[in-house]
């Protein structure tokens, strides 16, 4: 069947404006693929200006009313989703692996995660209190306030296609906004599955609404004069860009990127331990996760037995189609051109004089999206596959004398998301903690990914922006402050109001 015929038949991922879910007619669409079976499941429109404008409207005619929901209310909304994300956690988990091709057991983590940031939310009443100080001059009381920004607007990636939305979608309306979500084209399935889960949980129509699109989308949402902030996560190009237009147009601007992270394996760390969480680190969910381990630093003469037991070990690793098949270890990646991009990394590290341990090119039955797990040995930093983010389930092992050394290939580093060190020493890990260029740091934990009640802190080209997504600075980048100085005077008929101090000098 042509392309042409194909989306001739293929269902259209709906829109969600003003509480209505509507098939966009657009002259552009994109294909959405189950990546364990090859085949297009959907087709996604990719939104005019106009379409974009009609549903941020939408959101700012449904702000005033939210906006004067008492917050209690708005909590108790989110204890509603999070049980109805409890009740039908099995089928979210399952769409996620039929539009992105991660495993069923890595697909339910992602989805307890998504549920973990409604139960962060579900506590807004006690983080939104504002601040008092009564006195703070003469009988001049001082407080501030939380209010909400307005419309706020989530641009998400593939590679999460239901946590990363959660991370953005229950603070911004704990808060009192109004949203617009505009998932990645590639996974809008999932997206348009948490708006039906809003919409039973209760919340009014227009709160929260949903625009697919591409670049025309994006834009007029970062232009759009009554769009008050944007949170963006995808790759590093895309985050400085958006960070860039939006900050340009007034708006105030969380834009997580791209990463390439490190795992300092120290010659004293649990060989068979640290190998399992270098495995998992760097192949689990194909690669693509922006905590993904991709450059082991090897110290000292740990470089042989690491490389040797991790080539081993990735080789033995079941890869195949994941949609319903619960025996696989490593899924699909997302699309057939990303496998071909993954596997060129192979050919660059070979020409530009590393080794490559272990090939993931193998001959797949079928027509799933699959390349197996590879392992390149002596990469040196200034290689593309020691700099560039490769985002598939490839990792590139630098040979390093000692820890100092591998604290400066971080520094070499232009991104700066998370990094890992492997030892049974107390000190080296301190100064690991201490002095490694990355925002999130894990001691003998392979992913170390911040919970919702933590902020998600990644630096340098990881990260444009101040205040970052997950814990209280959400909160911060969800609401602005109000001040306010209140002083009351008393009249001469009001002699027994006399404050204390007054009444007691009389005396
Ligand atoms: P991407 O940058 O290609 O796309 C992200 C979003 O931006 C999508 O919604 C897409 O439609 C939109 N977009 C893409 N190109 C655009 C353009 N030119 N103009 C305007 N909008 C555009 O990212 P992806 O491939 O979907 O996701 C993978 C990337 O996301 C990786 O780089 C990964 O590291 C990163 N990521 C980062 C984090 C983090 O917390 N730092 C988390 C998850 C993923």
């Amino acid at each position: 069947m042509s392309a042409s015929e194909t989306k001739t038949t293929l269902k259209i991922v709906p829109i969600l404006s003003a509480g209505k879910w509507i098939e966009c007619p657009s002259n552009r669409t994109e294909l959405v693929f189950n990546p364990s079976t090859g085949q297009a499941i959907g087709q996604v429109p990719l939104c005019t200006v106009d379409q974009t404008d009609s549903v941020i409207q939408s959101a700012v005619n449904a702000f005033d009313t939210w906006n004067e929901t008492p917050v209690v209310e708005r909590a108790r909304l989110m204890f509603r989703m999070r049980q109805l994300m409890e009740e039908r956690f099995n089928e979210i988990a399952a769409l996620v692996t039929r539009e992105h091709g991660k495993t069923l057991a890595e697909s339910r983590a992602e989805v307890q995660r998504a549920v973990e940031m409604v139960e962060f939310a579900c506590g807004i009443p006690s983080m939104i209190v504002g601040q008092t100080l009564p006195n703070i001059a003469s009988e001049v009381d001082a407080e501030a306030v939380r209010h909400p920004l307005g419309v706020c607007v989530g641009i998400t990636p593939y590679n999460f296609p239901s946590m990363v939305p959660m991370w953005m979608i229950p603070v911004a309306l704990v808060c009192g906004n109004t949203f617009v979500l505009k998932p990645s084209e590639k996974t809008p399935l999932s997206a348009n599955l948490i708006g039906h889960l809003l919409a039973d949980a209760g919340l009014p129509d227009g709160v929260f609404n949903i625009v697919h699109g591409d670049k025309e989308c994006v834009d007029t949402l970062l232009r759009h004069p009554d769009v008050a902030a944007i949170s963006f996560v995808g790759s590093t190009p895309v985050a400085k860009y958006i960070y860039e237009t939006g900050t340009r147009h007034g708006k105030r601007v969380q834009a997580a990127g791209g990463a390439k992270n490190h795992l300092v394996i120290m010659p004293d760390a649990d060989l068979e331990i640290s190998v399992k969480a270098l495995a998992a680190s760097a192949f689990g969910c194909g690669g693509q996760r922006c905590m993904a381990g991709s450059v082991a630093l090897a110290i000292g003469n740990i470089g042989d037995p690491l490389v040797d037991g991790l080539a081993e070990h990735a080789s033995q690793m079941r890869v195949g189609p994941s949609d319903g098949n619960e025996d696989v270890e490593m899924g699909p990646l997302i699309r057939r051109e990303h496998v071909e991009r993954v596997g060129g990394f192979m050919d660059v590290a070979r020409s530009e004089g590393a080794s490559v341990a272990l090939d993931g090119r193998q001959d797949f039955a079928g027509d799933a999206f699959l390349i197996g797990p590879s392992v390149i040995d002596n990469v040196q930093s200034p290689m593309r596959v020691a700099q560039e983010e490769i985002f598939g389930p490839v990792l590139s092992v630098i040979r390093t004398k000692d820890l100092p050394g591998a604290i400066e290939l971080g520094k070499a580093c232009p991104f700066g998301n998370g990094a890992s060190i492997f030892t049974r020493d107390g000190y080296s890990a301190r100064y690991f903690k201490q002095h490694f260029n990355a925002g999130m740091i894990g001691i003998n934990v392979g992913v170390p990914a911040p919970m919702p009640w933590f902020p998600f802190t990644g630096w340098n080209q990881s990260f444009f922006g101040d205040l970052h997504i997950q814990g209280t600075e959400s909160i911060q980048f969800y609401t602005r402050q109000k001040m306010t100085l209140t002083r009351w005077f008393t009249s001469s008929s009001d002699s027994h109001l006399d404050p204390v101090w007054k009444t007691a000098r009389k005396d």
